[in-house]
């Protein structure tokens, strides 16, 4: 099993053999050894249905100390649906892992039961950004401590016009965090975002 050269931890390597995946994918194989060892930025080019979910989603896991509470984990997504399939996938990925949870923040639905399940503690956020923008207005979400941020098909998101609520949602993330950006395109907003808000990100192509 190629996973176990991947310096993924034993209750991820169960999650992986639970699910059936039997060998990394591409995006797998060449970002999770570099996000696990080093604290890096990150550009990866890569199409939905490479895996990059799990390729971004694993090192997370990893990384997050699940014996604090606060949130240390932003992965910003263009759609509902998507933030819902990758809050989906992180519980499957961390079912072994005790204490780590997942909560998806989205338009269209009650901020409220959102605000909830943040307030019981989430340490990875998945939000479209103008809900994210909305609920750190209200006061309901702290992201001045994560370690990490996710833009996850960042070309979708600034095609959806989330530019203004992706640039102030960044302004509020400490300078120190990693930012790990997915995209399948490189179009000109998605360059200005890596080279505004990014530190020498590695760059990864598949
Ligand atoms: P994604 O590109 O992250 O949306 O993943 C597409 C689909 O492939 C999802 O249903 C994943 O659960 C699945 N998947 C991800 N990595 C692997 C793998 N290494 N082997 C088999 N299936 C995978």
């Amino acid at each position: 099993n190629k996973f176990e050269q991947l310096g993924l931890n034993p209750s991820i390597l169960k999650a992986v053999e639970e699910m059936g995946f039997e060998s990394p994918s591409e995006i797998q194989e060449k970002a999770i050894p570099v996000l696990l060892n080093e604290d890096t930025d990150m550009v990866a080019l890569a199409q939905t249905g490479t895996g990059k979910t799990a390729a971004f989603g694993f090192p997370l896991i990893q990384k997050i100390n699940s014996s604090a509470k606060h949130t240390q984990a932003l992965i910003l997504s263009p759609t509902r649906e998507l933030c819902l399939q990758i809050t989906n996938e992180l519980k499957n990925y961390s079912k072994f892992e005790k204490n780590l949870n997942a909560v998806a923040i989205y338009g269209g639905a009650s901020i409220t039961d959102q605000a909830r399940q943040i307030e019981r503690g989430a340490q990875i956020i998945v939000a479209t950004p103008g809900r994210m923008q909305d609920m750190m207005n209200r006061r309901m979400v702290d992201i001045t401590k994560i370690d990490y941020c996710v833009l996850d098909e960042a070309d979708e998101m600034l095609n959806m016009g989330f530019y203004e609520d992706i640039t102030t949602i960044l302004a509020d993330t400490p300078k120190s965090k990693n930012t790990w950006l997915f995209s399948a395109t490189m179009p000109k907003q998605v360059a200005t975002i890596a080279k505004k808000f990014m530190k020498t990100p590695i760059e990864i192509t598949v």
